[in-house]
């Protein structure tokens, strides 16, 4: 078959990022000479071309509701040309051209209770697993960790006390599917699980169940004449993945 009649590729990965991109980081892509640091929260890039760009990073509490979304995009409409950015860590940055713009900006996110801060050698905002929302794996809800650390660290996010940047991230299993740091909280179940041997056979993908189980310490057995499941406890390493 020719190329030319071959079927395109359907996309449907992420979209390009540049358009979303605020036009003077547009322009200057990949041309930055050097930023600064001029407060907590707070960088200023220089570019060859001798435009500058201030970046406000804001901590927010990760999982956001619609009405804290309209809040902070409404913040950027008014000081930041209508761009704002989304890091992996949960902040959000806006992006100010114009520098008088730069403490009102914070002014306002902070009467919203959010914090400014996370850049040079803070502690960042911390990040977690997402175990509760969609895994059926967890332990414990990450991100109720992380809320309360960050309710101890919140100082060090504001300022720069630390020997280096520290990136923390809470995990609710070993597995640890996204939470890369320096220091890693990994939370897991502490014991074996517990079989209802009266419930197994009405509720219980047993197949499924043994198939889960990465050391295979939980197997098939008959009790009372009924089908169920016993555990080897020297074996299980009480990952929970057969907890569901
Ligand atoms: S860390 Fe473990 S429990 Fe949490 S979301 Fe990832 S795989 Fe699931
Ligand atoms: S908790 Fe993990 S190791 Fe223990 S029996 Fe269940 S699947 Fe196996």
């Amino acid at each position: 078959m020719a190329m030319a009649d071959m079927r395109p590729p359907i996309e449907s990965g992420c979209p390009d990022g540049f358009q979303y991109m605020h036009p003077t980081m547009r322009r200057n892509f990949g041309l930055w000479k050097y930023h600064t640091d001029p407060k907590p929260g707070v960088l200023r890039h220089v570019a060859e071309s001798g435009e500058e760009i201030f970046t406000v990073k804001v901590g927010t509490q990760r999982i956001l509701d619609i009405f804290s979304l309209r809040e902070l995009t409404s913040i950027g409409d008014e000081f930041a040309d209508g761009y704002i950015r989304f890091t992996i860590r949960s902040n959000v940055e806006y992006y100010v051209t114009d520098e008088s713009k730069v403490d009102p900006l914070i002014e306002a996110v902070e009467k919203l209770g959010y914090v400014v801060g996370g850049t040079k050698n803070s502690v960042a905002a911390m990040s977690h697993t997402q175990g509760w929302l969609h895994c059926d794996i967890p332990g414990t809800d990450a991100s109720g960790v992380v809320k309360s650390m960050m309710d101890e660290l919140i100082g060090e996010f504001k300022a720069w006390n630390m020997p280096n940047r520290v990136h923390i991230t809470t995990s609710c299993c070993q597995i640890n599917c996204g939470g890369q740091g320096d220091i890693a909280i990994n939370i897991q179940h502490t014991k074996p699980p517990k079989i209802d041997h009266a419930q197994v056979s009405n509720v219980c993908e047993r197949p499924s169940v043994v198939a889960r189980c990465p050391v295979a310490a939980i197997r098939p057995a008959m009790v009372d004449g009924k089908p169920s499941l016993e555990v080897d406890e020297k074996k299980c390493i009480c990952c929970g993945a057969c907890y569901p």
